[in-house]
């Protein structure tokens, strides 16, 4: 059985269909630069690959050259989209609307794109993405739509609202809502499966670190709490992103350089980071090399990132009344083990001792990088969000 998943940007689709029987990915992609001129890069599990410039007004062109790649090129796949039995959509915000994976019904659409307000980057591309995405595949072929904020769901009252008006929360929805629910619920599922327990016997920290970084308890297997907020924007410093600010200190920038409120959101959401602080890029293998050659805000970008983490997994060791294991994972958290060391040096209060020559050996594979010694355990678990919303999927059609 394929699935086809799709995980679409505003001027992004990428793709990847997956051969359920095995959990193979038979064929990836993205049609990037919708709305601006369009490029396709395509490949197969063969090898095989594709290199085109295209012209992408809307996600429907994206989509008819998704098609086209995967049944006519000559990095073909398939011989008719018929051959694929549902798609499997990421969705960034469901707020409280969608706490699970639901099918895509045309309601579920407008809903997703009435949501816009909380996810302006996100939902309204999500809701052109399933709508051209209907009109490409056979009729009746079921839709899955896998949200990123649905993990966290079951985060408790005291730890989702902010000290703001009560008003702002029931009549702007504003509250912690939290992202890569599905990574974390992924990675730290993956984890228990490694130490052969059920997820309700653990009490996890989830450290996903990329361009964009954040840090979940899961307690039980579920998620208790989470640094990313409102928005993406919140937790810890990231590529672009500052992460928690004192909100004061928003305002008087914003006055002082007379930003509007977008430029300001500009300012913390793009310009801020590694970027900001370090002046030299967004990309923590840039930042770990200058800081290596002695560049002083490279190494305290770095210095902040890991402290900021520690932080963390101490307040949520305190908020589950214990840790048995601390994962990491995400581009940084599975490849950098400058990071890793960072985060996890003189923890020993709180039983976390990592073997410094395993950690320095393990990249991107699921690993203990912990000491037989150590309390708590420490992990590098790879995720695979793609994977877990075709699983989803199959699931939902399976009912
Ligand atoms: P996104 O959040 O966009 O999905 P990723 O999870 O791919 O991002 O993570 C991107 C980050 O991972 C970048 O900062 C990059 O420098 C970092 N990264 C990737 N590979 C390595 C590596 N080998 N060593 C250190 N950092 C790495």
């Amino acid at each position: 059985m394929l699935i086809l998943v799709v995980n679409a940007g505003s001027s992004s689709l990428k793709y990847q269909l997956i051969d359920m029987e095995n959990e193979h990915v038979i064929a990836k992609g993205n049609c990037d630069r919708i709305g601006i001129d369009g490029h396709l890069s395509h490949k197969t599990d063969d090898g095989r690959t594709l290199n085109e410039d295209c012209s992408f007004p809307t996600h429907t062109e994206a989509f008819q050259k998704l098609v086209y790649a995967l049944t006519e090129s000559e990095a073909s796949v398939i011989k008719s989209m018929d051959e694929i039995s549902a798609v499997g959509h990421r969705i960034v915000q469901g707020a409280e609307v969608f706490p699970e994976t639901v099918l895509a019904t045309d309601e579920v659409i407008d809903k997703i794109d009435e949501l816009a307000p909380l996810a302006p980057v996100h939902n309204h591309a999500h809701a052109l993405a399933l709508r051209a995405c209907k009109k490409v595949v056979k009729e009746g072929t079921p839709m899955a739509v896998v949200f990123d904020t649905a993990f966290h769901q079951t985060m408790p009252e005291k730890a989702f609202m902010f000290g703001m008006p009560y008003d702002c929360y029931e009549e702007l929805h504003v509250r912690k809502y939290g992202f890569h629910g599905t990574s974390h619920r992924f990675v730290s599922k993956e984890l228990a499966n490694a130490l052969g327990k059920d997820p309700s016997e653990l009490k996890i920290v989830s450290c996903h670190l990329g361009n964009g970084s954040s840090i979940t308890a899961v307690d039980g297997g579920k998620s208790v709490d989470t640094s990313m907020g409102f928005t993406p924007l919140d937790g810890v410093v990231m590529g672009t992103r500052s992460g928690a600010v004192d909100p004061s200190a928003v305002c008087y920038v914003a006055k002082r350089k007379g930003f509007t409120p977008d430029e300001m959101s500009d300012y913390l959401n793009k310009k801020s980071g590694f970027l900001g602080v370090s002046g030299i890029g967004s990309d923590n293998r840039e930042i770990c090399a200058a800081a290596e050659k002695g560049n002083k805000r490279a190494q305290l970008v770095t210095d902040m990132l890991c402290y900021e983490i520690k932080k963390y997994i101490g307040s949520y060791a305190a908020a589950m009344n214990g840790l048995d294991a601390v994962l990491f994972t995400g581009g940084i958290g599975e490849n950098s083990s400058e990071v890793r060391q960072g985060v996890c040096e003189d923890m020993e209060y709180f039983g976390i001792k990592i073997d410094a020559e395993v950690n320095k050996s393990t990249r991107g594979e699921l690993k203990r990088i912990s000491t037989p010694d150590s309390k708590v355990e420490v992990w590098v678990v790879p995720t695979n969000e793609e994977l877990l919303i075709a699983r989803d999927t199959l699931a939902l059609i399976s009912k």
